[in-house]
């Protein structure tokens, strides 16, 4: 059998879609748009196309965006005062800081720096603490693009064994506590997992990752998951982007685990999309609280 492909980009579109009223009635209220900032340092061609993307999907559902491209040069200092002056122009509502930061700026330094309340990628430790406490004031955009694709596919989570392979703070680490907390904004079908984080030093990494009903990569190496680490039937949940020779792939062996699988992301079509209009939809969230 077959697994069904769960269509990432669709699901965007659908939620884009809402935005664009949503953000409509938010300008009609307010007599303003929302304005997300985006900080781009250096001259990495990932991070270009990511910026790119960000900015036309804002310009898509009528959000403003600002670029604010600093050289690769650039200094913690000169980064950190950009910083300060976003937090405090009352035009910008939600500030996203490219990763990654050229070597000589510690990103800890800069994504602290940000006023919580503009933190629209939820990376700062306020936003994590409330997050890790389950009274999340932002969702942290790709983890919530995951939520996102298994609500909208008619995939519960309640009750079912997660596995996440990886512990990033951007992507593994806040997905497993949204898929173990008791609540969802989505739902409690949406949450109430059973949740296993496994890493570079898990132990008998497949035989884990065979024991998930849904079972996500977040690692960052081309087709690392094989099929026989998947239990047959299962959901999985393709974080991963991965530039090769032979172009974008996930970390997913796409072709040979959609035969085992119920379900399955691509790579590209996948999780990247909702990991963009998530970040509009916390861009308007950001609005709305500024602007009361
Ligand atoms: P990180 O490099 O920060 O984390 C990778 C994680 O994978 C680490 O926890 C690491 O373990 C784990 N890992 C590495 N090798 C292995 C292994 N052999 N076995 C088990 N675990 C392993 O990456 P990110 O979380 O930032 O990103 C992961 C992937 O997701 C990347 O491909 C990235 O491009 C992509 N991504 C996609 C997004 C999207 O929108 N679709 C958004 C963000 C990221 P350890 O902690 O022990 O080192």
């Amino acid at each position: 059998m077959t697994a069904r492909i769960l269509d990432g980009k669709a699901i965007a579109k659908e939620i884009e879609a809402e935005l664009i009223e949503q953000v409509a009635d938010f300008v009609e209220n307010n007599g303003v748009a929302p304005c997300l900032a985006a900080v781009l340092v250096g001259e990495d061609p990932a991070s270009q196309v990511y910026v790119k993307n960000k900015r036309l999907a804002c310009e898509r559902i009528g959000i403003d965006s600002r670029l604010h491209k600093l050289p690769a040069t650039t200094t913690e200092e000169d980064l950190l005062q950009l910083v300060a002056e976003l937090n405090a122009d009352e035009e910008v509502h939600g500030i996203l800081v490219q990763l990654p930061l050229p070597a000589q700026i510690r990103p800890s330094k800069i994504l602290d720096a940000v006023h919580p309340l503009k933190d629209v990628d939820c990376f700062h430790p306020e936003n994590v603490g409330l997050l890790t406490q389950q009274r999340p004031r932002f969702l942290p955009c790709t983890p919530h693009g995951c939520l996102q694709i298994l609500h909208r596919s008619g995939i519960e989570v309640a009750g079912k064994h997660a596995v996440v392979v990886g512990r990033s703070d951007i992507v593994g680490r806040p997905l497993a506590t949204l898929l173990s907390s008791k609540e969802s904004p989505l739902g409690r079908q949406n949450a109430n997992a059973t949740v296993t984080i496994a890493h570079s030093r898990t132990r008998d990494l497949p035989a884990i990752a065979r024991q998930a009903d849904i079972l996500i990569a977040a690692i960052g190496m081309p087709r690392f998951i094989t099929a026989d680490m998947v239990k047959p039937g299962a959901t999985v949940i393709d974080v991963g982007i991965n530039r090769t020779e032979s172009g974008l792939c996930g970390d997913v062996a796409f072709e040979a685990v959609k035969e085992v699988a119920g379900a399955i992301t691509p790579v590209p079509r996948g999780v990247g999309p909702l990991t963009i209009v998530m970040l509009l939809h916390n861009t308007l969230s950001a609005a709305r609280w500024q602007e009361r």
